[in-house]
C-alpha cells in the first residue's frame, strides 16, 4: 500500500524551479533514499512534503492520520531547555497527550541513546547528541512516515553508524524518506532509490534495478607493482584504465572476456596479485547520472 504519493510537485522560486514536475510514491514499511548534488532540490522536496513549503504545482497525497515526523538538515533546539523538556514539547505540539507526553518522551530518548543525557540542556549537547535529540523530537509522537534531510551528513563514522543503526530499527513500522549525498549510507539502507538533479527526478528504481540499468561490469586486476601494473597494460592491446597497480579491463563487445585475460595473465610473469569481475558502484552511477547533460 502506498502511504505518500506525490504528483508533478514544482516549486519556483521567481521562475526558476528548485523541484520541477517530481512524481513519486513511497510504499507503506519501506526505506527511499532521495540522493542529489547540493542544490538539487532535495531540502525543497522534503519541506514540501513535511508541510513546511507550499508547492508552486502538483498534489501531496498521504495519510494525514499517520502522523509525520520531520528531522531538518540543521534542527533548532532552545538552548536552555533540557532534553528531556525539549522532547516532551516536540510530542505535545505532534498531538500527544500531556499525560502520555513524558513517558513517551523517556521511552524515545532512551532509544537514541540519550537516557544519561535526559535532564542535561541541548545547548551544550555535542553534534552527535543534537542529531539524536532531533531524531527523538522526530519519532516521539510515533509517526508511520519519518522524513530526514541529510541524518548522518555532519556526523562523523562512528555517529553515522550509530544513526543508521536507529533508523534501520525504525524501518519496521516505520515508512523512512531520507536525503543524503552519501552513497554507502543509501546502498546500506534503500528500498528505493531517488536521484534528482537539477530539481528532476532523472533515475529511480531498486537497488538493483538502478545498478543493473547502469551496470558497466569489468574486470579489476591488482598488481604486485606499479611497474608490473605499466608493463601490463604496454604488452596488451586491448583499452583499459590503470590507476597504479589496479588496471580495470571494461567488458564490452570490443574487449576481451574473462578467460582471454585469465590466459595471458598465466602465460605471463606478470606479477598479479588479485583479479576480480566488478560491477559500477552507487557512486559511479551517481557521478554518471549527476554529471549527464
Ligand atoms: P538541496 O537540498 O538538494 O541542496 P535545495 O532544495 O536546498 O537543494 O535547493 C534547490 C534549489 O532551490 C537551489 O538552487 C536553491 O538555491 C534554491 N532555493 C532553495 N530555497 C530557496 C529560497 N528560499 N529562495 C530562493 N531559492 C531557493
Amino acid at each position: 500500500m502506498s502511504l505518500l504519493s506525490v504528483k508533478e510537485l514544482t516549486k519556483s522560486y521567481d521562475g526558476t524551479l528548485a523541484v520541477d514536475h517530481v512524481s513519486f510514491s513511497l510504499q507503506e514499511g519501506t526505506a527511499t533514499a532521495l540522493i542529489g548534488p547540493n542544490g538539487s532540490g532535495k531540502t525543497t522536496t522534503l519541506s514540501m512534503i513535511a508541510g513546511l513549503l507550499k508547492e508552486t504545482e502538483g498534489s501531496i497525497s498521504r495519510d494525514f492520520q499517520s502522523g509525520v515526523g520531520f528531522l531538518p538538515q540543521y534542527p533548532q533546539f532552545f538552548p536552555w531547555m533540557t532534553a528531556l523538556e525539549f522532547t516532551e514539547m516536540a510530542a505535545q505540539i505532534s498531538g500527544v497527550d500531556n499525560k502520555k507526553a513524558r513517558k513517551q518522551s523517556i521511552k524515545t530518548l532512551e532509544f537514541v541513546g540519550l537516557s544519561a543525557a535526559m535532564n542535561k540542556k541541548a545547548g551544550t549537547f555535542s553534534g552527535g547528541m543534537k542529531q539524536r535529540l532531533g531524531l527523538a523530537q522526530a519519532i516521539v509522537h510515533q509517526p508511520k512516515l519519518l522524513l530526514l534531510d541529510e541524518p548522518v551528513s555532519a556526523l562523523d563514522p562512528t555517529g553515522r553508524r550509530e544513526i543508521m543503526n536507529l533508523l534501520k530499527s525504525l524501518q519496521q513500522d516505520t515508512t523512512i524518506l531520507y536525503s543524503t549525498h552519501i552513497l554507502n549510507d543509501a546502498e546500506e539502507m534503500t528500498d528505493q532509490l531517488l536521484f534528482l538533479k537539477q530539481g528532476k527526478l532523472v533515475e529511480y528504481g531498486s537497488l538493483p534495478e538502478v545498478k543493473s540499468r547502469h551496470a558497466e561490469p569489468r574486470i579489476k586486476l591488482r598488481f604486485d607493482t606499479e611497474e608490473a601494473a605499466a608493463i601490463f597494460e604496454k604488452r596488451q592491446l586491448w583499452q583499459m584504465d590503470r590507476d597504479r597497480n589496479i588496471i580495470q579491463i571494461p567488458f564490452t563487445d570490443a574487449g576481451p572476456t574473462m578467460q582471454q585475460v585469465l590466459a595471458v595473465l598465466a602465460d605471463n610473469d606478470t606479477g598479479i596479485a588479485g583479479v576480480e569481475k566488478q560491477n559500477a558502484s552507487l557512486e559511479e552511477i551517481f557521478l554518471k547520472v549527476a554529471g549527464e547533460r
